[in-house]
């Protein structure tokens, strides 16, 4: 199992597969000014398959596929089938909107896709559409429906919550654990990228600390739920009697660096270090320049020079964050 420095156990690799997106939320993408990745320059669904073959070499065993949106990729069937069929892979699972899984939740299932989180913010329809922008809370709806019926489960939603959108409508969100076995996350914001996304995310900044008083003034105490996995970024609890789960995820007021166990892989080929450092290295090359000889052992040891180098944890406290990429970039 590959471990870096500071003897944190790296298994999971969050896969950006594009950066584009079919919505516009507020602390992710500025309506105006956005220039995409020439689709040369993303990897290809035999690059992807090259790396994670390589991945599980070194030990990893979960991945993720992230975006910008991961369902805007015409060939995403084709990329879940490739990771899904390669021995080792013992989790596979997909970080989406949901506006197009209507259509895409059974086809995915089919292609050996375990699971999915889906982000929404708010089960206020004028919140999505102020919040999210060009997307509407029906579709995303009927998205996370056509996901649970194709067993894309357990079920996590994701909610950011930001001051002055979404603060009061997470009592709503939190509510949905009573009668379904969903699992509602609560992040808090984090300014990446420096551009205008990354200033509302300091002023519109909620800290989880607050979330959980407003939920628990209305739906009564919350009891932890001890972690059956020491990576786990959220801190999970439930309302007493309910089905489903309520997580916590803090970078901020709570960082949970210290057992972090991911690694992140962009769109452009680039192993992202930590999601707020701009740390990188490039196997794209690697993977262009190779004739198929030693090439497993080649991407491998990028990969490991990658966990070996892996920083400790953030500066969001000092004021300091990731300036290269922003958030869509990345992949969260
Ligand atoms: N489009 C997909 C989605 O929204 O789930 C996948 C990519 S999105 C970049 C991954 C996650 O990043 C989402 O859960 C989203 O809420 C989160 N995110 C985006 N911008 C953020 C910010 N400024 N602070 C905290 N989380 C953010
Ligand atoms: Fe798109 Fe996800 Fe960013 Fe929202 S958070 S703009 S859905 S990439």
């Amino acid at each position: 199992m590959p471990r870096d420095s500071f003897n944190r156990e790296i298994n999971y690799l969050r896969i950006s597969i594009t950066d584009r997106c079919n919505l516009r939320c507020v602390y992710c993408m500025p309506l105006e000014g956005l220039r995409f990745l020439p689709n040369p320059e993303l990897l290809t669904a035999e690059e992807i398959e090259r790396v994670v073959r390589a991945a599980v070499s070194v030990g990893f065993r979960k991945f993720r596929l992230t975006g910008g949106e991961p369902t805007l990729r015409m060939d995403l069937l084709e990329i879940v089938e490739r990771i899904a069929a390669i021995d080792g892979v013992g989790d596979l699972a997909l970080t989406t909107n949901a506006l197009l899984m209507t259509k895409l939740a059974r086809p995915l299932k089919a292609a050996g896709l375990s699971r999915i989180n889906v982000h929404l913010d708010s089960l206020n329809p004028e919140t999505v559409e102020r919040q999210m922008r060009w997307g509407t809370f029906n579709r995303i709806w009927e998205g996370v429906m056509a996901s649970e019926a194709a067993g894309l489960t357990p079920i996590k939603l994701n909610a950011v919550v930001a001051a002055g959108y979404n603060e009061g409508d997470v009592v709503d969100l939190a509510r949905l654990t009573l009668e379904r076995d969903w699992h509602v996350r609560f992040i808090e914001l984090m300014p990446l990228g420096g551009g205008e996304c990354a200033s509302l995310s300091i002023r519109r900044y909620v800290s989880n600390i607050e979330t959980r008083r407003r939920i628990e003034a209305v739906l009564g105490p919350m009891t932890e739920i001890a972690a059956s996995n020491v990576s786990d970024e959220a801190r999970n609890y439930s309302i007493a009697g309910a089905r489903g789960v309520i997580g916590f995820i803090s970078p901020v007021s709570e960082p949970y660096c210290g057992t972090c166990n991911r690694m992140r892989l962009t769109a452009d080929g680039k192993f992202h270090l930590c999601l707020l450092n701009d740390n990188e290295l490039d196997v794209r090359k690697a993977l262009r320049a190779s004739n198929g000889d030693g090439e497993r052992e080649a991407i491998a040891k990028i990969l490991e020079r990658a966990v070996a180098e892996k920083p400790t944890g953030h500066h969001l406290l000092e004021g300091r964050s990731t300036q290269d990429r922003s958030m869509y970039q990345i992949g969260g």
